[in-house]
């Protein structure tokens, strides 16, 4: 039972002792120690034990935090970073090795061009509260995996994730590289005012916008994960019952507080009645007693929250179609659909992060498209669920994060692919190797023959014509394309690169 589970009283982590934090934390980075890959080995072995012994705390502070399901604390957030760990461990070998695939022209073979990777240094990770273990821990793997050290600062809005976070972390990690730093606005302040190799922030635009400046001041690199207003796609084309039951998951599930969910549904103007009919079939089929009496189905995190997604139904000029009540003393929030007819809408101009969401009617694929881009357009998802010919169109012509076709955001819950947004939703991506990308410089090497001395003389002065034309003959090639910037081929081609001028250089005068 975990109820019977103690969880330790949320407490913020002194803000004096914030900068010994970080100082520690760089100084076991210049110890040199993180380099060494059977240490980052050993430190992510020793954090799948800690997730793996920690579950039944996780899934009670989750409880606690969220109403999570346990079932869904477990898909969700343990196993999600289980089989990311699991992946890493078989592949860290191969991923640290020098890339020697790599372009360059022949003459600079002798030089052995190679890519080294090399860890940024120490890193602070920012999470948000609504996956509040996995939003912190998947990039922690990236950090540990690409051998840097880290401070992680979780949401203060899921205080016993956070709790039981640092507990494990402190239990099971490396205490000299690996911190958590518990706290809201003080804290989070504390630590942008220290100096990092890199800051992986997961939120809301607007804090990030605090973030990238304060970075900019020490031009720290930033990785963004923000949200947007995903949208869908429903034509004639689509299994109306299969969408209605796909979609009212991508939107139940932590009762819709997922950054991937759709915000709204363009559905083709003839079909919403049926979209509708098919929806609150779904709901009685998940929630046969109402979704407040299911075990499965969550709480909005704080009344602040509640307060925010409330107002959007309260304000909406739409037709509330399914649910709609609210319960502030449980923090309840129904999943609840709105039908619209502009984008305009309270509900369609904010990301509801929440379990309200909307349909709006279109007419024409064309219609549906330009709907999405007046929205959002760079929103982290899209989900499409149209014609072969329909679903192209929308992908090459509304971008975003990441997409799924004929499935909510799908391709977010596969933790071993590259996760991360666009524009407004954010920039870089991890998870799998992108985590391991994520955290690491990618450090050009050549290393330089001495007996290349000769070959290298054209650039020591005095400069000499003659060196000079032999080096360019030996190091240019012919262009494939003509003056109008169409590619040669064929004989003609042939000819000009056998009987043309030798090479095509700007004239040198001595
Ligand atoms: P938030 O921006 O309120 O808070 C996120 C973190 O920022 C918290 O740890 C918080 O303490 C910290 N923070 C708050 N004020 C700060 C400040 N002034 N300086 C430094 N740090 C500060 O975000 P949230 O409400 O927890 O999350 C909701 C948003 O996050 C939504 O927009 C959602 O789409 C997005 N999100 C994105 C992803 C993703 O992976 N792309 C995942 C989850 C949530």
């Amino acid at each position: 039972m975990t109820s019977d589970i103690k969880i330790p009283a949320f407490e913020a982590t002194p803000v004096d002792s914030i900068a010994k934090i970080a100082a520690t934390a760089r100084q076991s980075y210049r110890s040199q120690k993180t380099k060494d890959v059977e240490w980052r080995l050993v430190q992510l072995r020793k954090l799948y034990w800690g997730i793996t012994d920690y579950s039944e705390n996780f899934q009670a502070a989750l409880k606690k935090d969220l109403n999570k399901a346990p079932h869904d604390a477990i898909l969700s957030e343990i196993h999600h970073l289980i089989q990311e760990l699991n992946l890493v461990l078989k592949k860290l070998k191969d991923w640290v090795k020098d890339d020697k695939d790599i372009e360059y022209a022949w003459t600079f073979s002798a030089m052995k061009p190679r890519i080294r990777k090399e860890p940024l240094g120490t890193v602070l990770i920012i999470g948000p509260y609504n996956f509040p273990l996995m939003l912190n821990v998947a990039p922690l793997i990236g950090a540990i995996a690409a051998g840097c050290t880290a401070v992680i600062k979780p949401s203060e809005n899921a205080p016993a994730t956070a709790m039981v976070m640092k507990e494990m972390i402190e239990k099971y990690l490396d205490p000299e590289s690996f911190f958590v730093v518990n706290g809201a606005i003080p804290e989070s302040t504390a630590l942008l005012n220290e100096k990092w190799d890199k800051i992986f922030y997961t939120g809301g635009p607007t804090v990030a916008r605090i973030i990238s400046k304060k970075a900019a001041e020490t031009l720290t690199p930033v990785a963004l994960e923000l949200g947007g207003r995903n949208p869908s796609f429903i034509s004639r084309s689509t299994n109306l019952a299969l969408a209605a039951r796909r979609l009212m998951w991508g939107k139940t599930i932590n009762a819709g507080q997922v950054c991937l969910s759709q915000n709204y549904v363009t559905v083709q103007k003839d079909l919403v009645d049926d979209f509708i009919k098919h929806l609150n079939a779904t709901y009685k089929e998940f929630y046969p007693n109402g979704a407040k009496a299911s075990i499965d189905y969550a709480r909005i995190v704080n009344e602040q929250q509640f307060d925010r997604i409330k107002k959007m139904i309260d304000t909406t000029n739409g037709k509330i179609v399914l649910g709609g009540e609210t319960d502030r003393s449980d923090l309840y929030i129904s999943p609840t659909v709105v039908l619209v007819d502009s984008t305009d809408d309270p509900v369609m101009k904010d990301e509801s992060f929440g379990p309200v969401w909307s349909i709006i009617p279109y007419d024409t694929v064309e219609d549906a498209i330009k709907i999405m881009n007046t929205v959002d357009p760079t929103p982290l998802t899209v989900t499409t669920f149209g014609s072969k010919a329909e679903n192209e169109k929308i992908l090459s012509q509304v971008t975003s994060g990441g997409a799924t076709i004929n499935d909510a955001w799908m391709h977010g819950a596969i933790s071993t692919l590259p996760f991360g947004g666009v524009g407004e939703s954010g920039t870089g991506s991890y998870h799998g190797r992108a985590g391991f990308d994520c955290f690491t410089h990618r450090r050009t090497i050549v290393e330089v023959p001495s007996w290349m001395d000769k070959l290298l003389r054209t650039r020591y002065p005095p400069f000499s014509a003659t060196n000079f034309k032999r080096h360019i003959w030996l190091t240019s090639t012919k262009p494939n394309f003509d003056r109008d910037g169409k590619p040669l081929s064929g004989p003609g081609y042939w000819l000009w690169l056998i009987f043309g001028p030798a090479a095509l250089l700007p004239k040198v005068r001595y």
